[in-house]
């Protein structure tokens, strides 16, 4: 793969801000990072970013965390991992950014500025599209335009100010994005970016970003597309501290779509459509409002990041069922898609039901066997995967087992209306007490055997199959539903198949 990383070992991170819960895109995001990792075999680095207090939502850092736990994307190294670049957390890395911040100062790269809220909107006011730039910034109050000792005096004082990013205007600023290609933006239109605020004493996402992703080695950003427009700032963030040389490169992913494809995927869809939007429910902290998540909805985590990779990305041919491993091996960033990706969410049930069949009956039994708990009913894990065995292509859920195989589990409490017109009809008791006596003289109840001996009877009898063995099936099942008979039979066993069916008798006799 071509890119001007040299000999240095790939390191990728992924960087959230602890403000609220993990958007779908995020995980998209950390998904792309961790197979780009995977398969160059580099380091895959959690980093929080919570230098924005105002926005800080307290539990968000850990239910990232176990986001990640659950869809199984392991990380090398940062918060809670360890490594050897930490701390991974931008709240406890304030010294590293205020000399930072300092060594732009001293070279003349950025500047202090007192302009308070006030004077901003009177300017704002003043000038039409105001922007903090070239053309205005010798008209503000800053260490461009007051005396030095004036501004040391102030800050000693501790009146607030901000660091400004002191941008060159007129030069062409080039991403060269792995994705997108090269993008040029004229440094003319970009702003003197606010890089540190002494109220807080703490740096803004830039200036922490891009001294972070330097010391910790990053070789490739790879982000949502929403962090393209701030690209552009980021390249002359790493020039003005004389890393141009070990800048990583950056791949912006395309943007998540609606699933009718107009427009940016957004909470509102899902609440509109029916679908989570987040890995794991989320209960805000503060208004107490619950957002339903992917995990609790019953989906797999592996069915959720087969269908996420296939978001922005294809192997190039038609295979869409892929595991983790095979998609390290197929992944290819070069090969993403600039056009966003449609959120298809129904493709998605799609995919649960095919990992629900590729998994084997012990697993899907496991996962089935707590639902079967809670309502009270316990069995072996042979009968519950027999089960799973008999029922599990009907469904697309593992909850939906349950809907499928209660029967198998409990005995009728009811009889289903309709499929006793259908097939409770005058002759029924007799053929099904008949077909009960023969039963009775059977020892072996395995399909295989008795079904062919049972279809004898029936045939010696001259009574019509469909019609006995139908009938038959609603005193087993209570309904005219399920699979093969004699798989039911098998199930139930000599015992169990005969109390039934004669239970029914009693009853609907
Ligand atoms: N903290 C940013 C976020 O929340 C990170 C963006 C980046 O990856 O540079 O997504």
């Amino acid at each position: 793969m071509s890119d001007n990383s040299g000999n240095r070992r790939v390191r990728v991170r992924f960087a959230p801000s602890p403000t609220g819960p993990l958007h779908i895109g995020g995980v998209r995001t950390a998904l792309y990072n961790y197979l780009f990792a995977r398969q160059h075999g580099g380091d895959f680095i959690f980093r929080i970013e919570d230098t924005d207090t105002n926005r800080f939502v307290p539990g968000a850092e850990e239910y990232i965390l176990e986001s990640f736990r659950w869809l199984g994307l392991k990380f090398d190294e940062g918060v809670s991992f360890g490594g050897s670049y930490g701390p991974y957390r931008q709240s406890e890395r304030r010294d590293i950014y205020r000399k930072h911040v300092d060594m732009l100062l001293d070279a003349g790269k950025a500047y202090i500025a007192f302009d308070t809220p006030a004077e901003l909107e009177a300017k704002r006011n003043e000038i039409p599209n105001f922007q903090y730039d070239a053309t205005t910034r010798m008209q503000m109050r800053n260490s461009l335009t007051m005396p030095a000792d004036e501004v040391r005096s102030l800050v000693d004082a501790g009146e607030q100010y901000v660091v400004r990013f002191m941008i060159e205007p007129g030069r062409e600023v080039v991403v060269d994005d792995i994705i997108r290609g090269r993008v040029v933006v004229s440094s003319s239109i970009l702003d003197d970016k606010v890089l540190f605020k002494s109220a807080d004493m703490l740096p803004t996402y830039h200036l922490a970003n891009i001294v972070d992703d330097h010391l910790m080695e990053v070789t490739h950003v790879i982000r949502g597309e929403e962090w393209l427009p701030s690209a552009p700032l980021h390249v002359l963030l790493y020039e003005a501290f004389g890393w141009q040389d070990t800048m990583p490169r950056f791949a912006h992913l395309p943007l998540l779509l609606k699933p009718e494809g107009n427009g940016k995927l957004s909470k509102r869809d899902g609440d509109r459509l029916g679908f989570p939007v987040f890995p794991l429910e989320w209960h805000d902290p503060k208004s107490g409002e619950i957002s339903s998540g992917y995990r609790e909805k019953d989906y797999l985590p592996e069915a959720v990041l087969n269908f996420l990779a296939l978001l922005g990305w294809n192997p190039g041919n038609d295979q869409e069922i892929m595991s983790l491993d095979e998609l390290v091996g197929l992944f290819n960033l070069e090969k993403c898609s600039k056009a966003g990706a449609r959120f298809n969410y129904q493709k998605l049930v799609w995919f649960n039901h095919e990992y629900i069949l590729r998994k084997t009956d012990r697993e899907v039994a496991e996962l089935f066997r707590p639902i079967l708990e809670e309502k009270g009913i316990t069995a072996s894990i042979e009968r519950i995967e027999t089960a799973v065995s008999l029922v599990k292509s009907r469904v697309n859920f593992v909850h939906e087992l349950w809907d499928n195989s209660y029967y198998l589990f409990q005995a009728p409490a009811e009889y289903d209306e309709k499929s006793l017109k259908k097939w409770w009809k005058e002759d029924a008791p007799h053929t099904t007490a008949e077909l009960c006596d023969f039963l009775e003289s059977q020892d072996d109840f395995s399909g295989a055997v008795l079904e062919p001996k049972v279809m004898d009877w029936i045939a010696s009898k001259g009574y019509p199959v469909g019609k006995v063995m139908n009938a038959f099936r609603v005193t087993l099942v209570g309904a005219a539903m399920g699979p093969q008979i004699f798989a039911i039979t098998d199930f139930l066993g000599r015992e169990e198949t005969l109390r039934r069916a004669r239970h029914a008798l009693s009853v609907l006799s």
